[in-house]
């Protein structure tokens, strides 16, 4: 995943600009960071194991020419040697990379036998030496470079930096990279938001460019068509800034604040969207197919669709998860329409479906927080979840969001959008009195009961299998805890094997058609040991622990998340993991 911040500029600047920037970009990988620069005329190359947060450089420390990078291991272990900036043999290419070179073994094998040494076991240092190489036969950067290009495979994007010429180039293949502009500054980053301290005057930099960065030259940014070096005109756009400064105010961890921020984001998401969420609806209703496609959590928002216009609007559509998308391709034409969800909006996963689906003909949209993102700009139609930025790597606001999203969509597409807004305003309010510090509370005491346990397993039925299944998930990614999510009726057919004495279930059980075969399936747990942890609007003799859940009907979806994010939590803090940045993961998923 990894995230790239790098400078040229022409005049000095505070080398902690720099790490500021790449802090901002901690969300996208924290295994290990790294910065190159040249202070008095000196190289200065820094590589550490950790997190960048608490990293600084001495006040006096300036430079003209910056880079770098915060790593989310591919290739390689986590190590100092494996932590970008990589620099070529003779040490005069920099190189930052995000992505996977596919081909970098047979390269590296290449440049071996030819007498080049490695340091690292990443696939990255062999775009350093590779450009050394063309370097040999011609003393065109931009050139060599470009050549290199047309050797690697995958999906990438990378920054590399001539030492002897100052020459700066950004490459972009399939991993997001864009430019910033103040003056003579010029500025790279995997994310805009890096630089909006400094600038918001930005150009996307597009698959297969390259923008070239020669402070000799009267027009300091240069962006070239990858392979055929034609030079080509971007537009600068001017983006909006967040206003508010993103801090924890009086929260332990980001995620916990997130999860507070769900008293009022849900009618965010739908009050700034009512157009947008007719126009989708108006394109789901034209075609023949529809596919819901994410990973991970907007996996399951997708899951979630399938009951959700089932139940509203008596509407039949499809999930698949991104990455299998590939294999389900001979479904998909112009009577389709994919619907990508996701809160980066740059998950390659989902991107690399979409662009299959585009292929194919298909109507392309998505529903995704991050307004700057590629898939934004790539979709027919986007909707903006409008959930405000999420630092926690578990998604929680915008999830929500997305839920609610698509359960105005559904009632959109039988033209009852008002019906649908109200039902979910009054869903909004339920849920804002339901997060009351009683309630954190009382899940914090199930927490405290239940923590030490090294298997767990949700069930639900219907919509709420979904909920089973985010609730696993982010009980899984937080305490590490293995955590199963069943229908409830499958459990007897198989799994129920693996109930033993103390086991935890947590059952979802609001008051649906599906409540009594829930409640039924606890009986059955408990009878073999299981301990029930119940979710509902009224408690059950069934329940050894009972956690009360507003009905919100189609709504339950959103309402019976949010307390599996709190127990999830609490699990964490118990287990003293960071609940902000779990162990492994990135929040913005662009590697394969
Ligand atoms: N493949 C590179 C590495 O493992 C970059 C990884 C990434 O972009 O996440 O260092």
């Amino acid at each position: 995943m990894c995230g790239i911040f790098c400078f040229s500029s022409n005049e000095e600047i505070n080398s902690n600009t720099g790490v500021n920037g790449l802090k901002k970009l901690e969300y996208r990988g924290y295994d290990s960071f790294g910065a190159f620069q040249i202070n008095n005329n000196k190289e200065n190359l820094t590589k550490e194991i950790g997190e960048v947060e608490k990293f600084s450089f001495p006040e006096e420390i300036k430079t003209k020419y910056f880079l770098s990078h915060t790593r989310w291991a591919t290739h390689g272990k986590v190590t100092k040697e494996n932590s970008h900036p990589h620099l070529s043999n003779d040490s005069n290419i920099i190189i930052v990379h995000n992505g996977i070179i596919e081909n970098f073994q047979e390269l590296k094998d290449s440049l071996v036998y030819k007498g080049y040494k490695f340091k690292s076991q990443t696939d990255t240092e062999v775009i350093s030496n590779l450009i050394q190489e063309e370097l040999t036969t011609q003393n065109n950067f931009l050139q060599a470079t470009n050549k290199v290009c047309k050797k690697i495979t995958g999906r990438y994007s990378f920054v590399a930096f001539n030492v002897k010429t100052k020459e700066m180039i950004g490459v972009r293949n399939g991993s997001p990279l864009i430019v910033g502009k103040k003056g003579n500054s010029i500025f790279i980053s995997s994310d805009a938001p890096a630089f909006f301290d400094i600038t918001n005057t930005v150009s996307y930099i597009d698959d297969g460019q390259i923008a070239y960065i020669n402070q000799k030259l009267n027009q300091n940014c240069i962006f070239y068509k990858l392979n055929s070096l034609e030079e080509i005109y971007k537009k600068e756009i001017k983006l909006e800034i967040e206003n508010q400064k993103i801090h924890k105010k009086n929260f332990k961890h980001y995620m916990l604040k997130e999860i507070m921020e769900q008293k009022h984001t849900i009618k965010r998401a739908i009050e700034t969207n009512k157009e947008a969420i007719t126009k989708l609806a108006n394109l789901i209703n034209k075609k023949k197919k529809v596919y819901f496609i994410g990973c991970g959590t907007s996996a399951f928002v997708g899951q979630s669709s399938k009951y959700i216009f089932h139940d509203i609007a008596n509407l039949k559509t499809d999930f698949e998860i991104s990455s299998e998308f590939k294999s389900i391709q001979n479904f998909i034409d112009k009577d389709t329409i994919v619907i990508g969800l996701s809160q980066s909006g740059e998950t390659i996963d989902t991107i690399e479906a979409l662009e299959i689906a585009k292929s194919k003909g298909a109507t392309t949209a998505c529903i995704v927080n991050n307004e700057n993102s590629t898939m934004f700009r790539i979709c027919d139609t986007a909707i903006p979840v409008k959930a405000g930025t999420e630092i926690a790597v578990a998604s929680t606001k915008s999830t929500t969001s997305k839920m609610a999203i698509l359960i105005l969509t559904a009632y959109s597409c039988i033209n009852k959008q008002k019906i649908g807004f109200n039902e979910l305003i009054r869903n909004q309010a339920l849920i804002n009195d339901m997060l009351n510090p009683g309630f954190e509370e009382h899940i914090i005491k199930i927490a405290k009961k239940f923590f030490h346990h090294k298997h767990m397993f949700v069930i639900g039925k219907g919509y709420n299998f979904t909920v089973a299944l985010e609730g696993a998930l982010k009980i899984k990614e937080l305490s590490y805890i293995n955590t199963q999510a069943f229908q409830a009726g499958e459990l007897k057919h198989g799994s129920i094997a693996l109930i033993e004495k103390g086991t935890p279930v947590i059952a979802i059980a609001p008051n649906d058609c599906n409540q009594n075969d829930v409640l039924t399936s606890a009986h059955e747990i408990k009878s073999r040991g299981g301990v029930i942890i119940g979710l509902s609007e009224n408690k059950s003799e069934v329940f050894d622990e009972f956690i009360k859940v507003p009905n919100c009907k189609e709504g339950n979806l959103m309402a019976y998340t949010i307390p599996l994010q709190i127990f999830s939590y609490h699990l964490a803090n118990f287990n003293k993991f960071n609940p902000d940045k779990p162990r492994n993961l990135a929040k913005s998923v662009t590697v394969k």
